[in-house]
């Protein structure tokens, strides 16, 4: 059976994987010169199965609120006159009640365990080369009250099978030396020693390469339209080509994977999906002195603000703002980015070299993916993976193959799919 997969980032690049192993005729076509050249490119690097929590959660109501007004908060919203804009984030609201919260944590925890699982099993089987570490995760915090909530956080990652340490400043330092160069070192951390980093760019370009030499064919340059479709069946898609000739590519089945772009292509089909562009930045800058920089990925809890190294690049990736698909930087968020570093690792890059990024998350307002069938009956979803779209890359990908070859995926989790959600 031939699947068309509509987007070449993280989630249909993996998505032709799965479903090329799982026996499928694959093509992708994605409108970039090349796979992961949208919100794929340049992220945090991190895979956090201990994030599992939502940003939609009971204090996320308060936290917006004190933030509201300032242009330097992790979050920023600017209200646009967009019905979708604000039917999405009465739905956050919605899902910051104490039950659907625990319930979006659980589903969460059980696909990013899996995805994990898959991306090892991925990477032991290809020896894929995309500057992987394997040091885990530390988590850290700067303020007592965030301190004395630390072992409620590991007893609850406990209860979702993550394992996860309580750390005071003399562990912090002794799990990442880089840490006791800093002018105010972290007062407490957890600990995720399972959890890995990796250039989610460079994982995507090697699995390309690998699925080109199976047979699998991408159309870059090539921008999707629309979709053709007829008594409930997509009969094709309607794409410009790179020299500006339409066309129109058929297959027996879909896959939208177009990220933030996910909504725009099948609402006039009906289909409504939850997906809002939530912009954030990254910057990567190169490394002078190793001593200095961390090894291990940090997340920076109360900043939103992840770290990781990638060779001997420290990316710094983090902050969100609700803005519609404007993609235009604003400097100051580049330059918090860049005060981070300075403050916390003085003299361990060469700040001048930095490179800034943005991308849009797309994301939901429980941030837990949509997979699985549409209301169509050969279109299937990958997407809507917000924050944690490389963590959960994989484990999204092997489940949606299951699903389109009739099997029950492994994690318990919501899959849209009448037979197994
Ligand atoms: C600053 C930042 C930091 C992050 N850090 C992390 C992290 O540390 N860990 C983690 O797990 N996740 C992280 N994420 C989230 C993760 O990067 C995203 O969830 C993930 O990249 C989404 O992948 P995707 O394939 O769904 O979307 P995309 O990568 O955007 O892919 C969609 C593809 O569709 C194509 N497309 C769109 N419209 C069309 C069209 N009309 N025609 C043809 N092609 C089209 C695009 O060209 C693109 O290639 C971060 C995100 C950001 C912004």
């Amino acid at each position: 059976m031939h699947v068309l997969v509509l987007g070449a980032g993280l989630a249909g690049v993996t998505s032709a994987w799965y479903l090329k192993h799982a026996g499928f005729d694959v093509s992708v076509v994605d409108r970039q010169p090349g796979p992961a050249m949208e919100t794929s490119f340049a992220n945090g690097g991190q895979i956090s199965v201990s994030h599992p929590e939502p940003w939609a959660n009971p204090g996320a109501p308060g936290t917006i609120l004190r933030w509201l007004g300032n242009d330097a908060a992790p979050l920023r919203v600017t209200p646009r006159a967009d019905w979708h804009q604000w039917l999405w984030a009465a739905r956050f609201l919605r899902e910051c009640l104490p039950w659907r919260t625990r319930r979006n944590t659980a589903a969460i925890a059980a696909l990013a365990r899996y995805s994990r699982e898959c991306l090892q099993a991925l990477r032991g089987a290809t020896e894929l080369d995309y500057t992987h570490a394997r040091r885990g995760i530390l988590h850290l915090f700067f303020d007592a009250a965030e301190v004395a909530r630390i072992p409620a956080r590991v007893a609850e990652l406990a209860a979702y099978a993550i394992a996860a340490e309580a750390c005071d400043t003399a562990r912090c330092l002794a799990i990442e030396p880089a840490l006791a160069h800093m002018a105010r070192p972290p007062l407490g951390g957890i600990y995720a020693p399972d959890d890995e980093a990796g250039d989610a760019k460079e994982f995507i370009d090697a699995l390309t390469l690998r699925l080109k030499a199976e047979g699998v064919r991408f159309h870059f340059e090539t921008r999707v339209d629309a979709l053709d479709h007829q008594g409930g069946l997509i009969e094709g898609v309607r794409v410009t080509r790179p020299d500006g000739s339409s066309a129109r590519l058929d297959a027996s089945s879909y896959v939208l994977c177009m990220g933030s772009y996910s909504p725009l292509l099948v609402a006039p089909l009906g289909e409504r999906l939850p997906i809002y562009p939530v912009k954030g930045y990254s910057v990567s800058v190169p490394i002078v002195a190793p001593a200095r920089a961390p090894l291990v990925s940090l997340t920076d809890e109360a900043r939103r603000i992840v770290c990781s190294r990638l060779g001997n690049t420290l990316r710094v990736a983090g902050t969100a703002e609700l803005n519609g698909y404007d993609l235009s930087p604003d400097p100051r968020r580049e330059a918090a980015m860049l005060a981070w570093v300075d403050t916390h690792f003085a003299g361990a890059t060469d700040l001048d070299a930095a490179e800034a990024w943005c991308g849009l998350r797309p994301t939901t307002p429980s941030n837990r993916p949509l997979i699985g069938k549409s209301g169509l009956l050969n279109l299937y979803y990958n997407t809507g993976h917000g924050t944690l779209g490389w963590t959960l890359a994989c484990g999204s990908a092997a489940a949606l193959a299951d699903l389109m070859s009739g099997r029950r995926p492994r994690p318990d989790f919501p899959f849209l799919d009448s037979r197994f959600g």
